[in-house]
């Protein structure tokens, strides 16, 4: 088929069109550069696309559970209730219009326990966009920093400005402990860094019409905003507490029964200590404490995920036609490191890459399959 009109100009791109792979329209023409742009688009969009069967047949809060399972190991209370609250929050979306409240979450656990992972498995699952946001990068508006509604282009961004999209995203806020008010009384002093903060991401938590710079920055007058809807963003706040850390969890009310819980006036009386604002800690109705994770959970992180890092290791060297393999003591000094590190799973992979580097770096293809075993002596610590 011929479409080649030299004459043609791209409708989009307005270059002259020379090849093959162009279409040719009766008033318009599109070159393949442009055809690609938009293939990649439209698969972009394709991937976060949220359909109502997904939600209505193929997801139940089970099912949330399961897919949560095959990445996520431990945290069995949390899953259970990260499981519920994400079904609920996309049966509100669904049915628009609804009184459900809207079902943000407050995840309090130690570094390395899983709560980012948790967060963007959630994402994954409902194919819906995700971004991480560090709270401790914003300031009230007026002061030096950035403004919390550039969380919201953070989402926009992800997926080409597509806003209908974005706007059932999910938003993972880290570091909120950080973010304490100073004092808990709030009229002493101004609190520029803490409760100025926390008030400002309340405006966008609760759900309401925000206006967005289109290019970032700061706000100013006479600038055009992109209005976003946030009644459909999932917001989940994180951090570790660590004053929270000790205190017994049936006392401050996180038991092992599945069923979620009313916000005990205990935890609040704690979490308002710990320098949350009640009004913000009133919009998380859903609170999940993570575990600290035990050396048995180390190892089944090494090995047992569907994307399990020493899997992943196997699955490069096999390109090579190597076999690799770890010794159980090895394993069991890499999560005896890990533990002594304190950083829950984060060590885990920084400890395998520093053994693995000279082994990656001489690797050359093998004809025959040959075996590597990594053992306890091969485990490199810094
Ligand atoms: P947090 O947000 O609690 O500080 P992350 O979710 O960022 O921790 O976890 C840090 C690293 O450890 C990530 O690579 C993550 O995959 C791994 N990890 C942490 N907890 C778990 C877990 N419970 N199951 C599987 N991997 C985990």
């Amino acid at each position: 088929m011929d479409r080649i009109d030299k004459n043609h100009l791209c409708s989009f791109c307005g270059t002259e069109i020379i090849d093959n792979n162009a279409m040719i329209g009766i008033d318009a023409a599109i070159c393949s550069s442009c055809i690609d742009i938009y293939y990649h688009i439209m698969s972009l969009t394709k991937e976060f696309e949220v359909t109502e069967e997904q939600i209505e047949l193929n997801l139940t809060p089970k099912k949330i559970y399961c897919e949560l399972s095959k990445k996520v190991v431990g945290q069995e209370y949390a899953k259970k209730v990260l499981a519920v609250a994400l079904y609920n929050h996309y049966k509100r979306i669904k049915l628009k219009d609804s009184n459900i409240e809207k079902t943000n979450i407050l995840m309090l656990g130690p570094t390395g326990s899983g709560k980012t992972l948790l967060a963007k498995t959630m994402a994954e699952i409902l194919k819906v966009p995700f971004v991480i946001a560090d709270a401790t990068v914003y300031t009230e508006a007026g002061y030096v920093g950035e403004d919390v509604e550039n969380i919201l282009l953070k989402l926009l961004q992800k997926c080409d400005f597509d806003k209908e999209l974005a706007q059932k995203g999910i938003v993972f806020i880290d570091e909120i402990d950080k973010i304490a008010r100073k004092s808990e009384n709030p009229s002493i002093t101004r609190d520029v860094s803490g409760e100025g903060v926390q008030n400002s991401l309340l405006k966008i938590i609760e759900g309401n019409i925000i206006n967005i710079p289109p290019h970032g920055g700061r706000k100013h007058p006479y600038q055009e905003y992109i209005t976003f809807d946030t009644s459909n963003v999932l917001f989940i706040c994180a951090g570790a507490f660590e004053s929270l850390e000790k205190v017994e969890l049936a006392k401050i009310g996180f038991g092992k029964s599945s069923d979620k819980k009313p916000l005990s006036d205990e935890i609040m009386d704690l979490l308002i200590k710990a320098g949350m604002i009640p009004e913000l800690l009133g919009r998380l109705p859903v609170i999940v404490k993570l575990d600290k994770l035990k050396k048995d959970d180390l190892l089944n992180i090494l090995t047992k995920p569907e994307n399990a890092i020493i899997k992943q290791y196997q699955e490069l060297l096999k390109f090579d036609n190597i076999d690799l393999e770890f010794s159980s003591d090895a394993l069991n000094k890499i999560a005896s490191i890990a533990i002594k590190e304190n950083t829950g799973a984060r060590s885990l992979k920084r400890i395998i890459e520093n053994t693995m580097l000279d082994i990656m770096f001489n690797v050359e293809e093998q004809n025959t399959l040959q075996k590597i075993e990594i053992t306890e002596e091969m485990i490199k610590i810094i």
